[in-house]
């Protein structure tokens, strides 16, 4: 970083990134004015008393409910519209409230400090005489979409709250109108360029004025002092990947939200529905079946909500036919994300697979079969119980290769691995342990159950002549044979056994015990001493 960037990295204002990214001094100078000059405006709007006070008194846990309904019904005008709005169907009180007291006590301080804050908001900035040309409907409509949007999504995920959730994004905006106002007509050509796409503003804005209203607007909530949760929802609308962790749940739901209205705006929003059904899902696990559902609530609320806040939000035109096209895309994109899913599911299990999978004979490779050895023999310890290891050898292999070739010595091979896995089913795990040794883990099996699946193994082995197919002695058929050693880990050895690695080393002892009896045969190993005790 250069010493010029360095600079204004410790600013507070939303524009400090912007500084930091650009690093140069003469440009950085200019930004930082732009923004300056729009918040020290006379034009900018200001917070109506009320508000100021409810936030004052709202900034600590323990409110005064006595002395907060008594500033709010000092504005008659607010007080009866927060009366209106708790009472009506929305929120569905089961008894009306007559007093602003009462709201306090039905709904919480922090219900009523939104609504107190939302129509404060709403009266400061739908000041009609300001209104040339800039689209305060399309303003409110966006805004309020949002904000009944995140407070419903909020009340799905139950991570942050959905009264906090209704004043985020009802604010997200307010620096476009802050721009609006010191700019004029300059900025109403800025917005015209984004041909409605909102989600395009606040690059134009960076490009004509070098600021955007998500800095902006954070700055004159900041000195509004409004909570922090609200500057960061105002400064990070477009873009949560940079929140503190306490603030993410709530960024991120108006971020989120702010999705809804452009859905049931343009016809081809296939990007924003996407990332929409994906982030509920990744962030909330939300379902696109819960988001479906979601839709109809927000229409429904919004046309209470712009009636309650006296917003003309213009008319809802095709919305039905629109949240009917909504639908149809959620449903398409469900399949296909389940569809997706299954994709990943099998990839991955494919993955696994392979990195378990030896290459040659498919069976289980020498890695899984360690893992899963340390797993069962340390089960069994654990649990006093049983578990067997059987080694296997093929008999003189060599020559197989010798006489037939390494191509037919494979062949050989494959098929032994078949019949293996084929005799021993789900009763183990068949691993190749490393050329013409194979090694087969029983979990559960003492010395006896062992010894007798590897009997039935050994008989598997040289039932028929394994034939080479496909190989250039596809002619030729040969007879294959085994030796086998079985060692069982029993409770009567748990003294003498406390390693796998013990195990296996007995298992070794018992195939060499099998060539030198003639090969083709099973042996298995015993410890006369503590079979004899434990059988006593
Ligand atoms: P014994 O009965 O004493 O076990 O005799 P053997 O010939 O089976 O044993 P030895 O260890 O002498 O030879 C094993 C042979 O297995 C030698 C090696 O070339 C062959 N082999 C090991 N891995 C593979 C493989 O992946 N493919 C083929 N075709 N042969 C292999
Ligand atoms: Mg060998
Ligand atoms: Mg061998």
């Amino acid at each position: 970083m250069t010493g010029q960037s360095a600079v204004f990295t410790t600013s507070t204002c939303g524009a400090a990134a912007v500084i930091e990214i650009e690093c140069k001094g003469r440009s950085l100078f200019m930004k930082q004015s732009t923004l300056d000059r729009i918040i020290a405006s006379p034009r900018l709007p200001s917070l109506p008393s009320v508000a100021v006070e409810v936030l004052e008194f709202t900034r600590d846990d323990n409110v005064d409910l006595r002395e907060a309904a008594r500033v709010i019904q000092n504005d008659q005008a607010l007080a009866t519209k927060v009366l209106r709005t708790v009472n009506s169907s929305y929120y569905g009180l089961s008894r009306p409230c007559s007093t602003i007291q009462q709201a306090l006590v039905y709904l919480g301080a922090n219900t009523v400090r939104t609504l107190v804050l939302g129509f404060a908001l709403v009266d400061t900035m739908a000041d009609p005489s300001d209104s040339n040309q800039f689209d305060y409907m399309d303003y409110w409509r966006r805004d309020l979409y949002t904000a009944v949007a995140a407070r419903e999504l909020a009340a799905i995920h139950q991570k942050c709250d959905p009264d906090e959730a209704f004043l985020g994004g009802l604010m997200q905006d307010i620096g476009m109108v802050a721009m609006h106002r010191v700019l004029g007509s300059k900025y109403v050509q800025a917005i015209a360029q984004t041909n409605g796409d909102h989600r395009k503003l606040a690059k134009i804005e960076r490009d004509t004025f070098e600021i955007d209203h998500a800095s902006v607007g954070s700055r004159i909530a900041e000195r509004w002092k409004f909570p922090q949760q609200f500057i960061a929802c105002i400064r990070n609308h477009h873009n949560s990947s940079r929140v503190a962790p306490d603030q993410m749940h709530l960024v991120r739901t108006v971020e989120l939200a702010n999705s809804i209205p452009i859905l049931l705006m343009f016809k081809d929003a296939e990007g924003p529905r996407n990332t929409l059904i994906r982030h509920s899902s990744e962030w909330f696990d939300i379902t696109p079946k819960q988001l479906q559902d979601l839709l109809s609530t927000v229409i429904k609320a919004v046309e209470q909500f712009s009636s309650l806040f006296r917003l003309d939000i213009g008319d809802a035109g095709d919305v039905e036919d629109l949240l009917a096209e909504a639908e149809v895309r959620v449903v398409e994109l469900q399949t296909r994300m389940e569809r997706e899913n299954k994709e990943l599911r099998e990839n991955n299990e494919s993955l696994s697979q392979r990195t378990i999978a030896d290459a040659l004979t498919g069976v289980a490779n020498r890695m899984h079969f360690d893992t899963t050895l340390d797993e069962q023999f340390n089960s069994a310890a654990a649990s006093k119980g049983c578990m067997a290891v059987i080694f296997c050898d093929l008999d003189h292999f060599k020559s197989v290769n010798d006489t037939h070739g390494h191509q037919a010595g494979d062949c050989v091979l494959i098929e032994i691995a078949k019949r293996m896995s084929d005799c021993i089913g789900d009763r183990g795990v068949v691993a190749r342990y490393g050329g013409e040794e194979f090694a087969i883990i029983l979990p559960t099996a003492d010395r006896k159950t062992a010894t007798e699946i590897a009997e039935q193994l050994r008989k598997a082995i040289c039932a028929g002549p394994v034939s080479l197919n496909g190989t250039s002695r596809e002619a030729e058929e040969l007879v294959v044979t085994m030796s086998l050693g079985v060692a069982a880990y029993e409770p009567a050895l748990a003294k003498i056994m406390t390693k796998p690695e013990q195990l296996l080393k007995v298992a070794d002892q018992a195939v060499y015990a099998a060539k030198k009896s003639g090969r083709n045969c099973v042996r298995t190993y015993t410890n006369r001493r503590a079979h004899a005790q434990s059988a006593a």
